[in-house]
C-alpha cells in the first residue's frame, strides 16, 4: 500500500471553461463569451454586456485559447448587435463581431486592416489593453 498516491484525471464531468472578451464591431462596446472545452476545441455558448474594469478584476483580459471554435446551439449572439461569428484577429489575436465590408477587415483592437480568411485555430487571446 502506497502511503502517497496521485489522483490524474477529472473528478466531475463539467468542461473546463474560460471567458474571452470580444469588441462589438458595430457599437465597440466589450462583451465576454463563454467558451466551453469541446474535443480539439472550443464551443461558445453565451455572450452578456462586461464593462472594462469588470472584465479586467476577473482576469477576463488574460484569457488565451488553442484551437477552433464553434458557437453552441443556444448561443444567443452578440448582446449588442446579435452576430453569432466572429473574426479573429492575424496580429492581436482577440475577437472582434464578425462584420465584414467589401473584402477587408479592421481591427478595432490593433487597428489592423486586412483581409478574412478562415481561422484555423492557431490561437485566441484576450490580453492586453481593453480600450
Ligand atoms: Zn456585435
Ligand atoms: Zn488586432
Amino acid at each position: 500500500m502506497k502511503e502517497t498516491s496521485e489522483l490524474t484525471g477529472r473528478a466531475s464531468n463539467t468542461p473546463e471553461a474560460k471567458i474571452a472578451i470580444c469588441k462589438c464591431k458595430e457599437s465597440k462596446k466589450l462583451y465576454g463569451v463563454r467558451f466551453e472545452k469541446d474535443g480539439d476545441g472550443w464551443k461558445y455558448t453565451w455572450a452578456f454586456p462586461i464593462k472594462e474594469d469588470v472584465a479586467r478584476r476577473e482576469g477576463y483580459d488574460t484569457t488565451t485559447m488553442v484551437g477552433m471554435i464553434h458557437p453552441d446551439e443556444e448561443y444567443p449572439g452578440c448582446p449588442y448587435c446579435g452576430r453569432r461569428t466572429f473574426v479573429v484577429c492575424g496580429d492581436c489575436h482577440k475577437l472582434s463581431c464578425n462584420i465584414v465590408v467589401g473584402n477587408t477587415f479592421t481591427c478595432d483592437w490593433c487597428g489592423m486592416t486586412g483581409t478574412i480568411s478562415d481561422y484555423e485555430g492557431e490561437g485566441i487571446s484576450s490580453g492586453g489593453d481593453l480600450g
